[in-house]
């Protein structure tokens, strides 16, 4: 493939998805933000991704993603951290992103307050839910929201802003059970804190069934991007 077309096709996906997830949240009269999911994919093909429009872009692993935060900080773009986060890497994605998604215990939330720059807005975060009790994931059980939303919020240089989970691999039935379970949970503790706008569910695969459920904002990559090395 020459590089012309390897772009084409890229816009042309790009596109597709953009255009699916508009169709779906109009179906369901909701507002949902795509967020594009650029980890293995190069700063050149995010920035013609940022071309056709696309604001919010997010990566899983912290080097890779500060790599190209620095790469592209010509560009207006809001950068998502969507890994998973050891305690010995709060720095650079306190310094460097806008949002994290996959706060699951104080002590992350404490390091993330304690090392986001003065002069940045506040830290926007979700807690992750490990909705499907898998035993080797990252995330805190539906029942344990309330405590560390709680710590979250009392944090001046964090913003809780809602729920995020990833479902173990499931049949619809019992994904659509899971995705039902996260939105009731979102609706609580949006009743609780006014910030609390934000439920990221549905990724590639299962993107149609998480709006359908409530979903506000899908993670995409590989029906953007392509498969990932
Ligand atoms: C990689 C990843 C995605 C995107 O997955 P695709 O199936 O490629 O759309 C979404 N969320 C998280 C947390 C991921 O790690």
């Amino acid at each position: 493939m020459t590089d012309l077309e390897s772009s084409n096709n890229l816009v042309q996906r790009y596109q597709a998805v953009h255009s699916e997830v508009d169709t779906l949240a109009k179906q369901h009269q909701q507002a949902v933000t795509l967020l594009a999911v650029s980890k293995k994919h190069s700063a050149q093909a995010i920035a013609e991704i940022h071309q056709q429009g696309q604001h919010c872009f997010a990566e899983n692993y912290v080097q890779e993603g500060v790599d190209k935060v620095s790469a592209l900080e010509h560009l207006d773009i809001e950068w998502h951290f969507i890994g998973p986060i050891q305690s010995n890497k709060t720095r650079p994605v306190a310094e460097h992103f806008d949002w994290v998604h996959t706060v699951d215990r104080d002590k992350i939330a404490q390091r993330l307050n304690d090392q986001r720059p003065d002069e940045r807005s506040p830290l926007n975060v979700l807690i992750q839910v490990n909705i499907s009790a898998q035993e080797s994931k990252s995330g805190i059980a539906i029942d344990d929201i309330a405590a560390l939303a709680k710590h979250i919020a009392a944090q001046p240089k964090l913003t809780l802003r809602g729920l995020m989970c990833i479902p173990a691999p499931l049949d619809e039935a019992q994904l659509k059970t899971e995705f039902n379970a996260m939105h009731d949970a979102f609706n609580q503790l949006k009743a609780q804190y006014e910030t609390v706008d934000t439920l990221s569910m549905g990724m590639s695969g299962d993107c149609a069934l998480a709006i359908e459920c409530g979903s506000t904002m899908v993670r995409i990559g590989t029906a953007i991007f392509g498969q990932r090395n």
